[in-house]
């Protein structure tokens, strides 16, 4: 029998969330649309508002407190995603240095790269980038010709990067170079934690409706890298690019914002909501639905991580459906918006948000890997019997599991884990084990 779901998740999540509101409320100017737009004040904002969080322990409190965490559960974490997320993202874009870079060098850093890159980030000072998508490489991310060679002690890096979010206002590189031909194309890739104040990277931005500072072209003209930037094993770092995948995927709790526009939609219209089609308010209804459904899948997601495990099929499914619910949702509010009285600063400001989660959801089964690989991912997984098998934690790299804020969500069972293992679809059935690599794409 399958308990309850506290969707509260207890008296501590709910206090964090309050706090986490009041401080929103008080810091994030209204009419705040996220960092990256024209007015270089947005991304001031982000700034402050991150190292805010930093001062009260609220940036990074789920890393363990020797990395300048404050060793709490990842429920609480998952709290402060959804409550940033729901408000248009006022960390900007260190979002992704507390989600998966810090993370990943916990698990596979050195303690002098530890020791350098961590308490920055828990600081709220450091803007990283991903580089990872190529040109020709990115549904298809171990293609990738970014290449790195010996030189000495140590590496020279040139090729070119696209996509790669943030890229003109990072301090720091996530790259992904490939340092030697191997068997498979997965094998012979690197990691590399490169500066990029270095003259040898050159950042052309992209144009895109998402507003400016988003997508970047990044080059790089003979960097040179020394033995230390290296994370990880030299050769070894598709282990820890799925990773990265697994905890980006499940990074952005977009369902929060979804549930708030649409929870914010009737008070906007005020008595206009009694002019609404019933088949666009059973729409409105069925979108909260899909809400429940995809935080569903999210805490799936963390609380396997909860127990040190990363299972790329289960994030995957979460994509999937968090970024249908996206898009889906944003369709309904633009009809909904429709409706709204021409005038009203309520009206005005619902009108904003909601043209913006329009623009944004259109990438969002594009970006941290395209819903089509997802759905294959899934696919192979499932076919094969059961998930992906888990990657378990690094040595010395994760907290030991620790019960879920509110207790009342016991572990699930991964997905596809029950089923038996289903016949082949005209072919052989890959088996655990000897199934071929999931495809595994970049980005943010
Ligand atoms: C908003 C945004 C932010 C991003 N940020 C970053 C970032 O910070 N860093 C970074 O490295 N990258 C980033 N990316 C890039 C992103 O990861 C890639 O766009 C994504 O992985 C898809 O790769 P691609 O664009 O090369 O498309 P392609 O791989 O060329 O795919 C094009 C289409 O073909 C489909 N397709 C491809 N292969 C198959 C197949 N085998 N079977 C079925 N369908 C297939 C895809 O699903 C897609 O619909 C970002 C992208 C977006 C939209």
């Amino acid at each position: 029998m399958v308990g309850a779901v506290d969707f509260t998740m207890g008296e501590r999540a709910a206090a964090l969330r309050g706090e986490l509101r009041r401080l929103v409320a008080e810091n994030v100017p209204p009419g705040f649309l996220g960092a990256f737009t024209d007015d270089p004040a947005d991304l001031e904002v982000a700034q402050r508002f991150c190292r805010l969080l930093a001062d009260r322990g609220l940036l990074c409190l789920a890393w363990p407190r020797e990395f300048g965490g404050r060793g709490a559960s990842p429920w609480e974490q998952t709290v402060v995603r959804e409550e940033m997320w729901a408000h248009h993202e006022p960390r900007g874009a260190q979002y992704m240095g507390v989600n998966w870079v810090g993370p990943a060098i916990i698990r596979h850093g050195t303690p002098q790269q530890q020791g350098r890159h961590l308490p920055p980030i828990a600081r709220g000072e450091v803007i990283w980038c991903q580089g990872f998508s190529e040109p020709d490489a990115g549904s298809d991310l171990a293609s990738l010709r970014t290449a790195a060679r010996r030189d000495g002690e140590g590496w020279r890096v040139s090729g070119q990067k696209i996509w790669t979010s943030y890229a003109t206002m990072a301090q720091w590189c996530f790259l992904l170079a490939r340092t030697s031909k191997g068997e498979k194309k997965q094998h012979g890739l690197t990691i590399f934690l490169v500066p990029m104040s270095d003259q040898a990277i050159e950042v052309r931005p992209i144009r895109c409706m998402m507003g400016p500072h988003h997508l970047n072209e990044v080059f790089f003209d003979d960097l040179r890298v020394s033995e230390a930037d290296v994370l990880g094993s030299v050769d070894q770092g598709w282990q820890v690019v799925q990773e990265v995948l697994a905890f980006e995927r499940v990074g952005i709790a977009r369902y929060a914002r979804c549930e708030r526009l649409l929870l914010a939609a009737p008070p906007a219209l005020g008595g206009a909501w009694d002019t609404l089609p019933a088949e666009l308010r059973g729409r409105w209804a069925r979108m909260l639905t899909h809400c429940r459904r995809a935080r569903l899948l999210a805490y799936q997601v963390v609380s396997l991580q909860n127990q040190g495990q990363v299972r790329p099929a289960d994030a995957a499914a979460y994509r999937i459906a968090v970024t249908r619910l996206d898009q889906d949702s944003a369709e309904v509010l633009m009809e909904i918006a429709a409706f709204a009285p021409a005038h009203g600063e309520q009206t005005r400001w619902f009108r904003a948000e909601v043209e913006d989660h329009w623009r944004y959801s259109q990438a969002s089964t594009v970006a941290s890997g395209s819903i089509e690989m997802q759905r294959i991912l899934l696919a192979r997984a499932l076919l094969a019997g059961g998930t992906t098998p888990p990657y378990p934690p690094a040595p010395g790299g994760t907290h030991p599991p620790r019960p879920p804020l509110g207790g009342t969500h016991p572990p699930r069972p991964p997905l596809g884990g029950t089923h038996p293992p289903r016949p082949p679809l005209g072919g052989p059935s890959p088996r655990p084990g000897t199934s071929p690599p999931p495809p595994a794409t970049a980005a943010s």
